[in-house]
C-alpha cells in the first residue's frame, strides 16, 4: 500500500470524501463484489461505467479468453478493429470514422487536437462541472465568475494553457453567448457531456445541447460531445440523439470496451482525415486497438444490441429512483434523486440540481454517513456525492429491493 500514491491508481477510488481506507476487491460476478475479506457487496460502481452487463459476464470471459490465445497485440491491423469501428458507425450517425485509442482521456486529447487543427483556433469552452479525462487543457473549471479566464484546476498545467479554457455553467447559454461575443473566432470548440454525469447526473435542459450547437456552429467552432459514459448506456448508440443535437466529433470509452482499456474518438470523414496518416493531425498508441480490448467491446455491443435490454435498464432505474425517493420521504430527508436511465445520483440536502454549482450545495458530510451506512449494509456507492450510481443488466429486482430496504435503513439512521 505504501508504494502506491493514497494507495490507489484512480483518485476517484479512495475515500477521500467519504471518510476511512478503501477495501481492495478480490473479485466481482454479476451484480455483486467481493472484498480481500470476503464479504459480498452489491456494486453500483461497476467499474464506473464500463459494467453494464454485470462484471464478468460469462460471454465476455469465454471471448477474451480465447482471443487470448491469439496473441495480445501486434503492432498491427487488425480485423476485429474494422468490426468494432463499423459497429460503431452503424449504431452512431456522427461517428463517420473511428480512432480506436486506450483511454477517454487520450480520446479528449485528440478531438481537441484535431479541432484545433481543423478550426486554427486556440480556444476551448467547456462547462463546470463535466469532467473530459485529465489532460492539461481540460483540467480546468471557472472560479465564481462564469466567464472568468481559465485558471489551473490542477498543480502542474501551466497557466498559459489553462487560459485557453474558458468555462460555463451547465445548462445555461448565457455565459456560453458573452464569451462568443468577447471572441468570435477564438473558440475551436465546444466540449460537452450531453449527459452530464461527472457532478453527479444531471441531465440536459430541453433545449440547451440544441442551442448550443447552434451557437456553437454560427461562430464557426466545432460541438464535440463526450460520450464516454453516455455512449450505449441510455441507447443503442450515442446520447446526443436524444436530444437533437448535431456533434462534429464525439468521444466514446467505458462501455465500448467491455471493462477492458478502450476509448475512441469519431467524427465527421473530413475532421478524421486530418489524423495522420493521412493528414497532419499526429496521434497514436502501442496499445490502441488491441485485440483483447476490441473483442471485450464487440462482444459486450452484440449483447446490448439485443430487443429488450434498454428497457429493463429503463425499468431498473426507475424502481431503485423510486424506491429511494420514498426512502427519503421515509426517513423525512431533505435530498433529490436525478437519473437518466440507468444512471442515477441521489443528492442529500437539496432539492434541485441542474449544475455544477447546484450541485456543489448537496450536504456532503450527510452523504459520507449514507455511504458508510450503505456499504455497512452490504452496498458499493461510488465514494462521492458527485457521482453516478450505475446499474447493470445483472441487477435483479431483488438487489435494487435490497438496496432500497438499506436505503431506508442508512437514512433512518442519519
Ligand atoms: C471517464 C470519463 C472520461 C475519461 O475516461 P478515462 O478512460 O478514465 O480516461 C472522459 N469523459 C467522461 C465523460 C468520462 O466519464
Amino acid at each position: 500500500m505504501a508504494r502506491i500514491p493514497g494507495a490507489v491508481n484512480s483518485p476517484v477510488r479512495a475515500w477521500r470524501a467519504v471518510g476511512g481506507a478503501p477495501v481492495f476487491i478480490a473479485k466481482g460476478t454479476g451484480a455483486y463484489l467481493v472484498d480481500a475479506d470476503g464479504n459480498r457487496l452489491i456494486d453500483y460502481v461497476g467499474s464506473y461505467g464500463p459494467a453494464i452487463l454485470g462484471h464478468a459476464h460469462p460471454e465476455i470471459v469465454a471471448a477474451v479468453a480465447e482471443q487470448a490465445r491469439r496473441g495480445f497485440s501486434f503492432g498491427a491491423p487488425t480485423e476485429l478493429e474494422v468490426e468494432l469501428a463499423e459497429r460503431i458507425a452503424g449504431a452512431i450517425p456522427a461517428a463517420e470514422k473511428v480512432r480506436l485509442v486506450s483511454s477517454g482521456t487520450e480520446a479528449g486529447m485528440t478531438a481537441l487536437r484535431i479541432a484545433r487543427a481543423a478550426t486554427g483556433r486556440p480556444g476551448i469552452m467547456k462547462f463546470d462541472g463535466c469532467y473530459h479525462g485529465h489532460s492539461d487543457a481540460l483540467l480546468v473549471r471557472a472560479g465564481s465568475g462564469a466567464m472568468t479566464l481559465g485558471v489551473p484546476d490542477c498543480a502542474g498545467v501551466p497557466e498559459a494553457l489553462a487560459a485557453l479554457t474558458r468555462v460555463a455553467p451547465y445548462n445555461a447559454l448565457e455565459a456560453v453567448e458573452r464569451y462568443f461575443a468577447a471572441d468570435p473566432k477564438g473558440v475551436a470548440a465546444v466540449i460537452v457531456e450531453p449527459l452530464a454525469a461527472n457532478m453527479g447526473v444531471v441531465p440536459p435542459a430541453a433545449g440547451f445541447l440544441k442551442q448550443l450547437g447552434e451557437l456553437a456552429h454560427r461562430h464557426g467552432a466545432l460541438l464535440i460531445c463526450d460520450e464516454v459514459i453516455s455512449g450505449f448506456r441510455l441507447r443503442y448508440g450515442a446520447a446526443y440523439e436524444l436530444f437533437d443535437v448535431q456533434p462534429d466529433i464525439i468521444m466514446l470509452g467505458k462501455i465500448i470496451g467491455g471493462g477492458m482499456p478502450m476509448g475512441a474518438v469519431a467524427g465527421r470523414a473530413e475532421l478524421m482525415d486530418l489524423l495522420a496518416p493521412t493528414g497532419p493531425v499526429y496521434q497514436a498508441g502501442t496499445l490502441s486497438g488491441n485485440p483483447l480490448s476490441v473483442r471485450a467491446g464487440i462482444e459486450t455491443l452484440k449483447l446490448l444490441d439485443r430487443p429488450g435490454v434498454y428497457e429493463r435498464l429503463e425499468q431498473a432505474g426507475a424502481r431503485l429512483e423510486s424506491g429511494l425517493r420514498a426512502a427519503l420521504a421515509a426517513a423525512g430527508r431533505t435530498g433529490c434523486v436525478n437519473r437518466a436511465g440507468s444512471l442515477l445520483t441521489m443528492f442529500l440536502g437539496t432539492d434541485r440540481v441542474f449544475d455544477g454549482e447546484s450541485a456543489r450545495r448537496a450536504d456532503a458530510a450527510a452523504f459520507a454517513r449514507f455511504f458508510h451506512g450503505m456499504f455497512d449494509r452490504g452496498v458499493n456507492l461510488p465514494p462521492s456525492q458527485f457521482e453516478a450510481m450505475f446499474v447493470s443488466l445483472a441487477h435483479s429486482d431483488a438487489d435494487l429491493d435490497a438496496t432500497v430496504a438499506a436505503a431506508r435503513g442508512a437514512l433512518a439512521a442519519g
